[in-house]
């Protein structure tokens, strides 16, 4: 049985990038783009003013002077006409340097009167001025390829006048639940049914990382619903089902999957909750059969499917960092596997403070949702006290605690 950095990698070093294509700018939000880019022109591509103010030549204010105002350049509009000794053209923010002017005055630090501006001493030559290409150099690397598009990447690619960007495709990741006992969100719930919530639950998670879900349903407790089912399923780039993976006497997801041609690579993991997690593999395709209880289904998800769905569109940064928090509640467990606990997060004093969010029991998913982060428990250990450190990582949404 791997353990579970060892199925982390194994399945890490199984799956690779699905595909690439060229997107308008907007959709390339969140994604990776595959080229470098590089800049075609000079940012800024002229010379041009920081401030509202005057345009002047510093040579003229090395003492307090009076500027005859000679002209205007608004932002866009062309700097026409020279500035000449003792004069001083109005400039507003973005317009271009006229000729002869070597420094601004910000219209604050200024009085007019009669068509002539009032300028103090101390002005010196390239105050206020941006620079043609003092950002960026014409034929400089703006954004490497492999790099994560955010807003201000958006902002360089638009300045550079890029309407299409080459990025990694979306995964396509089919969305299979089993199981007898299940029905359909808005169904009528009779005895001894429960709704489909994982289908709902997984198919979030994969939209929230940028990933495609395609929602197959449920394949029934028998070969043949699974076989049609998951025949569908391996259609896509990713096919994920939940339940049906433990040793029970219905359990049918490895079996089928093995008959289907699905090369299994490990089944169980050291870890808990997700146990009895499978991956395999066909056609290169992966396939991830995790357990049915909700929340070892959302557990195994964001420790085990995440990263690879992240390395298969093209991210570099797959794994999320752990942080150190100092446990406030204690802790038990059985030595031999990794436990994901599910906590609250507070800071005090620049440290994180983690507490149990409540019950762990994999059948309790209260506790999930009142849990910011998730503390790695290691697999030697058995009892934890309040006071000790234990690495944990942030559940989605929760940035802000980084901040806090
Ligand atoms: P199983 O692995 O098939 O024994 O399922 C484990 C537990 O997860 C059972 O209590 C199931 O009812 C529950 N479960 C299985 N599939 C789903 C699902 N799609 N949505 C919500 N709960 C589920
Ligand atoms: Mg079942």
């Amino acid at each position: 049985m791997p353990t579970f950095e060892d199925a982390r990698n194994i399945i890490l070093n199984s799956v690779t990038p699905v595909g690439i294509e060229r997107v308008a700018i907007l959709d390339s939000l969140g994604r990776v783009i595959t080229e470098e880019m590089v800049a075609p022109w000079d940012m800024p591509c002229f010379d041009n003013s920081a401030m509202d103010g005057f345009a002047v030549r510093a040579a003229d204010c090395l003492e307090p002077a009076s500027l005859q105002i000679t002209g205007y350049i608004p932002a866009g509009g062309a700097a026409t006409t020279r500035l000449e000794a003792g004069c001083a053209i109005r400039i507003m923010t973005g317009a271009p340097i006229p000729s002869g002017c070597d420094a601004v005055v910000p219209v604050e630090e200024t009085e007019e009167s009669d068509g002539r501006v009032r300028i103090k001493a101390g002005v010196t030559s390239r105050q206020h001025i941006r620079f043609k290409g003092e950002d960026v150099r014409s034929g400089e690397t703006i954004i490497p390829a492999g790099t994560l598009i955010r807003p201000p990447e958006i902002s360089m690619l638009a300045s550079f006048g890029k309407a299409f960007v080459p990025v990694f495709c979306k995964a396509r990741v089919a969305i299979l639940s089993t199981g007898d006992e299940l029905i359909e969100l808005g169904e009528p719930l009779e005895a001894g049914r429960i709704i489909n919530s994982n289908a709902l639950s997984l198919a979030a998670s994969v939209m929230e990382i940028g990933a495609l879900p395609v929602i197959l349903g449920i394949a029934r407790d028998n070969p043949e619903s699974h076989r049609e089912k998951m025949r569908e399923g391996l259609k896509a780039d990713v096919l994920i089902t939940s339940a049906g993976v433990s040793a029970g006497d219905r359990d049918l997801v490895r079996e089928i999957l093995a008959e289907l041609g699905v090369e299994q690579v490990f089944w169980r993991v050291d870890i808990k909750p997700g146990g009895p997690t499978a991956f395999g593999i066909k056609d290169g395709k992966p396939i991830f059969s995790l357990p049915g209880n909700p929340v070892s289904t959302m557990v195994t998800f964001e420790e085990l499917v995440r990263p690879a769905l992240l390395k298969m569109m093209g991210h570099s940064r797959v794994i999320k960092p752990f942080v150190r928090a100092v446990l406030q509640s204690p802790a038990r467990k059985k030595p031999g596997k990794i436990n994901f606990l599910r906590v609250r997060l507070s800071s005090e004093n620049g440290r994180y403070l983690a507490f149990s969010s409540g019950d762990q029991n994999t059948g309790i998913l209260k506790t999930m949702l009142m849990a910011d982060a998730i503390a790695m428990l290691p697999a030697e250990r058995t009892e934890f006290s309040p006071g000790e450190e234990v690495d944990v990582h942030l559940l989605s949404g929760n940035v802000e605690m980084l901040e806090g």
